[in-house]
């Protein structure tokens, strides 16, 4: 199991942005964490990245307890974070070069940007510097970046958050395309996304899974994420 989730609860201070939460996700699934801003969407990535410490509960990722064995953890995951760090002034094959050696590719890590930026479809603007870039083609090569290591677990927070509709298109095509071959957990707040991308939907509202379905399952295109919600409350 790529992802094993086992009762995680996280606190800020006194507020409770997951409780309680478990997830199982098998190889080869596309699972989209929907959820209002504020859910928990991203707390939880970050717990399965190894970056925050649960305060109970246990994550297994790639077959490592990410609070005892985080390195290993990593190993095969690639991470884009909610606010994609890219740095504005190298440029795009310099930045995926040096990440690359960061991670530990050596003199790998030139081959390995070549290949990642053919596969996120960054060619024609890999000589540009990262902050000449569209916020679509910055997610590309945040997208890049995660794949540097050929991990076979993506956790994706918001890859497409604040790209115009053109853009939109493209990285959802990129995203399914990588879906083919990857374990895939990402999180937005449109429904619709959930549809083209995932095969699997899992609804976090205030830190509790509500829903937990296959993507054919449920009727996205009628309904909003407001009537969802209010019927899943309604039903508890
Ligand atoms: P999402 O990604 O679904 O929008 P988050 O995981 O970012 O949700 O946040 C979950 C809850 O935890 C929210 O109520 C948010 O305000 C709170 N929160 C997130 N990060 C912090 C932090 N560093 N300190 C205090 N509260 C936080
Ligand atoms: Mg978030």
């Amino acid at each position: 199991m790529p992802v094993t989730v086992q009762n995680i609860s996280k606190l800020y201070g006194t507020q409770t942005a997951l409780h309680n939460v478990s997830l199982d996700i098998p190889k080869g699934q596309v699972v989209g964490l929907l959820g209002p801003n504020g859910a928990g969407k991203s707390t939880l990535m970050k717990i399965l990245t190894g970056y925050l410490p649960a305060d109970a509960g246990k994550a297994i990722v790639n077959g490592f307890d990410v609070a005892i064995q985080p390195l290993e953890a990593r190993r095969n995951t690639g991470y884009l974070p909610e606010h994609n760090p890219v740095y504005p002034d190298l440029y795009v094959r310099e930045f995926l070069e040096l990440m690359g050696r960061l991670q530990g590719l050596g003199r790998k890590a030139k081959k390995r940007a070549a290949e990642v930026i053919a596969l996120t479809g960054i060619t024609p603007e890999q000589h540009k510097k990262v902050g000449q870039l569209s916020k679509g083609y910055r997610q590309r090569v945040g997208l890049a970046q995660a794949l540097l290591h050929d991990p076979e677990t993506l956790i994706l927070d918001e890859p497409t958050s604040g790209l115009d509709p053109n853009q939109l298109t493209g990285i959802r095509q990129l995203i399914q395309s990588l879906g083919r071959d990857h374990t895939v957990l990402l999180s937005t707040h449109i429904m619709q996304e959930v549809e083209a991308m995932c095969t699997r939907i899992v609804i976090i509202n205030k830190g509790n899974i509500v829903l937990d379905k296959p993507t054919g399952a449920i009727n996205l295109q009628t309904q909003s994420l407001e009537d969802l919600f209010r019927q899943l409350t309604n039903d508890n």
